[in-house]
């Protein structure tokens, strides 16, 4: 007999570049556990992601969460027993999220967290935009919740990376420059005693994936995606 599969709600368009990766991992995911024709059951919210670049460029967390949150309800409204928000960057108002919904959220930064406590890495550096690398949302719940050794890169490095993020990923901008330049990236945080490298934010998987590193590489899209199914098959 089939497993009862819950259903999943997903908070997408940010940007959609990774959001179509994650209804592909998830719907693959269930095809091997369940084998034949089947796939997950899904209800996707898309954002226009323009429209909420410009709220966090303002700073204005509380309206991007409200809008997450008026999302959220509506995918709850829809069936969703299981709430992901496909995104680092709009964790910042994940806590918002879970107090305005009675559907459990996966916690982007706790499942790469489970990721990196089953892997031999101890240091690891977090690339993602600038909230996530410099706001204490992501790395303080790794550090504090997790008991993780959380590092970033540079300044100049942040710089990069932000502007490879938004300049050109988001925008479906895929440049071996970039890829080069990132890898630089990674290069100087595992100089720097790194040997784990988070890619926090989900459109950096587009660009460098874990061939590209010689060290432990946790693919935040990959990651979050898993184990929203692993929740889709919890009792
Ligand atoms: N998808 C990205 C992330 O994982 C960046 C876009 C956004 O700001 O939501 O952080």
């Amino acid at each position: 007999m089939t497993p009862p599969m819950k259903r999943i709600g997903l908070l997408g368009g940010m940007s959609w570049e990774s959001s179509i990766d994650y209804e592909r991992i998830i719907n693959e995911a269930v095809r091997d556990r369940l084998g034949g024709m089947h796939s997950a059951d899904l209800v996707i919210r898309s954002f226009d992601f323009a429209v909420v670049e410009r709220l966090q460029s303002l700073d204005d967390w509380a309206t991007a969460g409200d809008l997450l949150i008026e999302a959220a309800l509506a995918l709850e409204f829809a069936g969703a027993q299981v709430l992901v928000l496909c995104t680092n960057t709009m964790h910042r108002v994940a806590d918002e999220l879970v107090a305005a919904t009675t559907v459990p959220l996966i916690h982007i930064a706790d499942a790469t967290a489970a990721a990196i406590e089953r892997s031999p890495a101890t240091t690891v550096g977090l690339l993602g935009t600038r909230f996530t690398m410099e706001q204490p949302f992501y790395r303080e719940r790794m550090e504090q919740l997790h008991g993780l050794d959380i590092r970033i890169p540079c300044e100049a490095d942040r710089a990069v990376v932000h502007s490879v993020i938004y300049d050109e990923l988001v925008r479906g901008v895929i440049r071996p420059e970039s890829r080069d330049a990132v890898l630089d990236v990674i290069g100087r945080l595992v100089e720097a005693g790194c040997d784990g490298i988070i890619a926090g934010c989900t459109e950096i998987e587009l660009l460098v994936g874990p061939a590209d590193v010689d060290v432990e590489y946790f693919a935040t899209t990959r990651i979050h995606a898993l184990a929203a199914v692993d929740a889709a098959f919890d009792e």
